[in-house]
């Protein structure tokens, strides 16, 4: 069992330092400028919170626009630019105060949180909340497929959103169906038409690697994610080849898709149908501790990933890596996710082009199946 313990004992979460920043101090002790300033120094960190022009990269040619808050214009290159231009905040009409308190909810929701509840607490629209933290989840995803892990490295897959939903049949619906089993078992099979095949939903594997500190306690310290339509070798090759340093030991569970590991690395495997450790204590439950953690994520807020469930793969594997750090770090860390140039335009415009969806207009990258293909 993992410890999230301080170093007095007392549960990370429960501890002072979880609750570094809250909505009292952000609404009632920090002025405009105090936010504002929190916002320069993360979108510019290089020049200390001095607006820096995005083409020429100075500082010195660029001045304030008279009467226009956030707006600056350089003087070398005749450009216009705002404090949020170009990032995922690009054109975004929220408050700075608004954005940041969004971000201090999000950071402390441990197991996530539905838009609908998020859009409830911050007090904006549905739309807005499910873009905004999508866009934390792409963005999260780009940073995610950066990682490289090393040492002691755990590997698993799960699959997720592969049941069918219980029907919801009213009433009318259950005689409909009292009435064709009736007339199926009379052999009036032909009256009733062509029965519509069953669904059957597409098998979406998750897999995850997790590095493991060598110091006792600590769990897992890095994890990245992948996609695959099922455990297989291929996939698992691919994944691994992307992720994780020559030279690391591997340990997974007895699947064959993870044997052909051992021509690259140190691969310890612990068959499950007989034990959950090895003999000499190798396991892998820092990565089904992952999984467990995203189920419940699953079962208690987000309930169906759909065409997003990479995204959402991401956000749990960061809310796992700095699981010991303080709401206020995390909070910031989301932040900088958020004031990082959205080079790709990812879910720009989004409700826009999907209300028009159907009418030959494909979706933004990040809104469509895009993400999931090429992230697998
Ligand atoms: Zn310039």
């Amino acid at each position: 069992m993992e410890r999230i313990r301080t170093s007095n004992g007392v549960h990370f979460l429960l501890s002072a330092e979880a609750r570094e920043l809250t909505l009292e101090v952000l609404y009632a002790k920090l002025s405009n400028d105090d936010v504002s300033r929190i916002f320069h120094m993360i979108r510019w960190p290089e020049t200390k919170g001095q607006p820096c022009c995005p083409h020429c990269k100075e500082t010195e040619c660029v001045v304030t626009v008279p009467k226009r808050a956030l707006l600056y214009r350089c003087k070398k290159c005749e450009l216009m630019f705002s404090l949020t231009s170009g990032t995922f905040l690009h054109a975004s009409k929220l408050s700075l105060r608004t954005v940041l308190a969004a971000l201090l909810l999000l950071a402390d929701a441990v197991k996530g949180m539905s838009a609908s509840q998020f859009s409830r607490q911050v007090g904006i629209q549905y739309k807005t909340a499910f873009v905004l933290m999508h866009k934390i989840r792409a963005s999260l995803l780009v940073e995610n497929s950066k990682v490289l892990l090393e040492g002691n490295v755990q590997i698993d897959g799960a699959y997720f959103d592969t049941k069918e939903r219980k029907p919801n049949e009213h009433k009318a619906a259950r005689e409909q169906a009292a009435l064709e089993k009736a007339a199926r078992e009379n052999g009036a099979q032909e009256a009733l038409g062509d029965e519509k095949p069953a669904w059957k939903p597409t098998p979406r594997c998750i897999l995850v690697a997790r590095q493991v500190s060598g110091e006792r306690g600590r769990g897992g310290v890095k994890t990245v994610i992948g996609f695959a339509p099922c455990e297989n070798g291929v996939d698992v090759d691919a994944f691994v080849a992307k992720h994780i340093a020559d030279g690391a030991t591997v340990t997974s569970d007895e699947h064959r898709a993870y044997a052909m590991l051992v021509a690259h690395f140190d691969l310890k495997q612990v068959n499950h149908s007989e034990r959950y450790s090895g003999p000499k204590g190798e396991n892998i439950n820092q990565a089904e501790s992952y999984f467990s953690r995203f189920r419940r994520m699953q079962i208690g807020q987000n309930h169906f990933f759909g065409r997003h469930l990479l995204g959402y793969a991401a956000e749990s594997a960061w809310r796992d890596d700095n699981r010991r750090k303080s709401n206020a770090q995390n909070a910031r860390a989301l932040l900088g996710l958020l004031l990082k140039p959205n080079e790709d335009g990812l879910w720009r415009g989004f409700w826009k082009v999907y209300l028009r969806k159907g009418k030959g207009v494909t979706l933004p990258a990040g809104g469509d199946g895009a993400t999931l293909a090429s992230a697998a």
